[in-house]
C-alpha cells in the first residue's frame, strides 16, 4: 500500500479517489502494470528493463512478482509475458481506457492529451455492460484518438445498434444532414488513398445526398458517387 497518500507526487496515473485523497489500491497497481505490459508489447518492448524505466510505481518489481505468483504473467530473465488470465484482464483495461478517450474527445471535444489524462481516472468507472454500450454509442471504433487499436468486445462482433449511436456509418446519416467524419474503418489499405485524395479524412464535413440508385455525397461544391462498401466504412457524427 501507499505509505504516503497525501504526497503530491502520488498524483499520476489511474488512481482512485477516496474521501478526497488519492489512494492506490493493490488492484490499481496491478491494473497499471497490466496496462503498461500491454502498451510495451505494442511497441515490441515487453521486457523488465523497459517496464522499470516507464513505471511510476516504486515497488514495480514486488507487484510483478505477486502478479507472477497469481498466474497473471510470466517473468523469464528480462522477458515479460502475459498469461491467459492477465491477457484477458489487460485487454479489458485497454479497451475501457481507449473507449473512454474516444468518448471524452467526441462528447466534450477534449484534446488528445486531456482525453488521455481524464481517461486514466474514468476508465475504472465503466462496468462491462456500460463499456459495451459506450462502444456501441461510439460506433465500435477500431482505434483510440492516438490511433492505437481498441480490443473488440462482444458488442463489436454483433455490431449492436441498440444504443442510438453518436457515431454511425455514413450510410445511416439522414439525407441532407451534415456529418463529420470521425474514422474510416477499412481493412483494405488502398481504399484510404482515393478517399483522402477526395479530401475524405477524419474531420471532413459532408452530407449524404442520395442512397439510390447509388450513394452520392456532397463535399463542399463537389458531388461524389461512392460504392456502398465504402459508405459503410466511413463513420460520421451528425453536426
Ligand atoms: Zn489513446
Ligand atoms: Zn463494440
Amino acid at each position: 500500500m501507499n505509505a504516503n497518500p497525501d504526497h503530491a507526487s502520488e498524483y499520476s496515473h489511474g488512481h482512485r479517489w477516496h474521501g478526497g485523497r488519492l489512494l492506490k489500491t493493490q488492484e490499481d497497481r496491478v491494473d497499471e502494470m497490466l496496462e503498461l505490459i500491454w502498451t510495451l508489447r505494442e511497441k515490441g518492448a515487453a521486457n523488465l528493463e523497459s517496464l522499470l524505466e516507464q513505471t511510476t510505481d516504486p515497488e514495480a518489481r514486488t507487484v510483478l512478482k505477486q502478479m507472477a505468483q497469481e498466474g497473471l504473467c510470466t517473468l523469464e530473465g528480462d522477458g515479460l509475458r502475459l498469461n491467459e488470465k492477465g491477457e484477458a484482464l489487460a485487454e479489458g483495461i485497454i479497451r475501457r481506457h481507449r473507449l473512454t478517450e474516444r468518448l471524452l474527445m467526441e462528447l466534450f471535444e477534449l484534446s488528445e492529451a486531456e482525453a488521455e489524462a481524464e481517461a486514466c481516472k474514468l476508465e475504472h468507472l465503466l462496468s462491462p455492460a456500460v463499456t459495451d454500450s459506450v462502444c456501441s454509442f461510439l460506433g465500435h471504433p477500431p482505434v483510440c484518438p492516438h490511433g492505437k487499436p481498441i480490443p473488440q468486445g462482444p458488442c463489436c462482433k454483433k455490431l449492436t445498434r441498440e444504443v442510438h449511436p453518436l457515431i454511425r456509418p455514413l450510410s445511416d446519416l439522414p439525407l441532407g444532414q451534415e456529418g463529420k467524419v470521425v474514422f474510416i474503418s477499412t481493412k483494405v489499405k488502398n481504399r484510404l488513398e482515393p478517399l483522402s485524395s477526395l479530401g475524405i479524412v477524419p474531420g471532413t464535413v459532408l452530407q449524404l445526398k442520395q442512397r439510390r440508385p447509388a450513394y452520392v455525397i456532397q463535399l463542399g461544391e463537389l458531388s461524389v458517387a461512392l460504392d456502398e462498401q465504402i459508405v459503410l466504412e466511413i463513420f460520421v457524427k451528425a453536426v
